[in-house]
């Protein structure tokens, strides 16, 4: 039995069309584009996925990586990770993003992993990718095995009755940290969503993860133009130093003027959040103070006050605090 087809589109609009006659742009969508596939043939070997279409959009002209009129930077979707990552412009102005992405998978990997699909890769659950087991994000209404069974890696912020899993990607926090804009194009034409905007909490629906609607490509990402005197940085904390996924990091963007206070700061968490975790308070927190230890830790405490600890993730929360204080002493110190 022939379980896909993979077709390869001329044109963007033939690949819209396709993927728009899917019910969902989400979990268990039964028409998937593929780019790198080192998430979604994953998923399928497991048998989480099993489309029974795939559009191959490696075709498509969106591998750019340029400049933008106001300065800024658009990465195309299927930008790989590895060119992203070593990209000069992206190296200088967005020191955050290389260092994200660099920190994760493996070079092969990255060599291979798109802009888009990191952006859209799937939880690390063991629960979902474990079929035998209920798992209200693979299966609505099976229930959620993680919620009083193995936790540890899993979310402390966001997180819901139905689901606790964490947003795995590294890159995704940088581009939190960065304000991001995703572009996308759809049945109903283009539109531009912010990152703050476009991963759903997981809520009662935990197989809804972004806004995307059947049909929608995404075909770049834009990130604004970089501000002067401003350093970023990416710390992540993991069990081990490759191949893994983080337990806890932090993404920073930050400046201080001649007096040294802190006139610039964006602040995201990984690891911990059901989606790359932006902290408004930890910034807030900041924002026109120095850089003492007090000060830093005072913000750390901000940005996990919301914190819901599992049975075996409370670990979590001092470490995502330290993570933090590290690495915008680190940032500064640079
Ligand atoms: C062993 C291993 C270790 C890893 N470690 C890490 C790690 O430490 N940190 C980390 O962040 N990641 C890690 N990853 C994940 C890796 O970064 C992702 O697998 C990769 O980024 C996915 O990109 P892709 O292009 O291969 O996606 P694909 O598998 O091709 O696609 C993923 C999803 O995105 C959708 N999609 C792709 N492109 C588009 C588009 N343009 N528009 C709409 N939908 C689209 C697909 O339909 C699919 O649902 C690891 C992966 C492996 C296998
Ligand atoms: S935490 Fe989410 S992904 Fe994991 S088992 Fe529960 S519902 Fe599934």
């Amino acid at each position: 039995m022939q379980l896909f087809d993979l077709i390869t589109p001329t044109a963007l609009p033939d690949a819209i069309k396709a993927q728009a006659a899917s019910k969902t742009a989400q979990q268990g969508a039964s028409i998937r584009f593929i780019a790198g596939g080192t998430n979604l043939i994953d998923a399928m070997k497991l048998n989480v996925e099993h489309p029974t279409l795939l559009i191959d959009i490696n075709a498509l002209p969106l591998s750019a990586i340029e400049p933008t009129p106001d300065g800024g930077l658009r990465i195309g979707a299927l930008a790989r990770n590895s060119d992203v990552a070593h990209h000069p412009f992206v190296q200088k102005n967005y020191a955050v993003l290389s260092e994200a992405i660099l920190a994760g998978a493996s070079a092969q990997l990255r060599n291979m992993a798109s802009t888009a699909g990191n952006l859209l890769q799937k939880t690390r659950c063991l629960y979902f990718r474990d079929t035998a087991s209920p798992c209200n994000k693979r299966n609505p209404g099976s229930g959620c095995a993680a919620i009083g069974g193995v936790n540890r890696s899993l979310a402390v912020l966001g997180t819901s009755d139905h689901c606790i899993a964490t947003n795995p990607s590294d890159q995704n926090v940088a581009l939190a940290a960065l304000e991001a804009t995703v572009h996308i194009t759809g049945t109903k034409g283009e539109r531009s969503v912010p990152i703050a905007d476009f991963f759903l909490l997981p809520g009662t629906t935990p197989h809804i993860e972004t806004v995307l609607e059947p049909g929608d490509l995404i075909t770049s990402i834009t990130l604004p133009p970089p501000r002067p005197n401003t350093k970023s940085l990416y710390l992540k904390l993991r069990d081990r130093a490759s191949y893994e996924f983080a337990l806890a990091s932090a993404a920073v963007v930050i400046s201080q003027n001649a007096s040294g206070h802190i006139d610039h700061i964006r602040i995201a968490l990984g690891g911990v959040g059901t989606r790359p975790w932006r902290s408004l308070e930890a910034e807030k927190s900041l924002l026109g103070k120095t850089p003492t230890a007090a000060n830093l830790r005072a913000a750390a405490d901000a940005a996990l006050a919301a914190a819901k600890p599992q049975s075996q993730n409370g670990y979590k929360i001092e470490l995502a605090k330290r993570c933090l204080t590290h690495a915008i002493t680190r940032t500064i110190a640079a």
